[in-house]
């Protein structure tokens, strides 16, 4: 990639822009991921929050992850994408959806989390780690 990336969401009012290249890149195959994308895994680029500019309004929903932290995931109001989530452990660190990346060729991940929640038929790369849930 070149230097950061960019992307929107369906209809376009929601924008951002990334500085820097991703510190993580991961699918996440937990139900929550799941169910808030209506995909049967989640694809995230992991980047600092100050390196993230918004433009557009977004809403938020707040879970708790089986680990009992907070996981805010933010949405576009008008189309529904997913844009972006926060877990509280981790605040400074934010989950960009690789869906909405402008020419996101170099997306590469590095794991598979909850790959124990996997479907049967969503195939995963041998070559890269897999944790049965969070990251270690
Ligand atoms: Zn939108
Ligand atoms: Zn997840």
């Amino acid at each position: 990639m070149a230097e950061g990336f960019s992307g929107h969401c369906l209809c376009g009012a929601v924008r951002f822009q990334c500085d820097s290249e991703p510190m993580f890149q991961a699918n996440c195959h937990c139900d929550d991921c799941r169910r808030s994308g209506g995909g049967v895994y989640a694809s995230f680029a992991f980047v600092d929050a100050t390196d993230l500019k918004m433009v557009g309004r977004t809403h938020s929903f707040q879970s708790l992850s089986d680990t009992g932290n907070t996981v805010t995931r933010y949405f576009c109001p008008e189309c529904g994408s997913q844009i972006y989530h926060q877990n509280s452990k981790a605040p400074s660190r934010l989950g960009v959806r690789v869906g909405l990346i402008e020419s996101a060729d170099w997306f590469r991940p590095q794991a598979n989390v909850y790959a124990s929640r996997r479907l049967p038929s969503t195939p995963i790369d041998p070559e890269i780690k897999a944790f049965d849930k969070m990251r270690g």
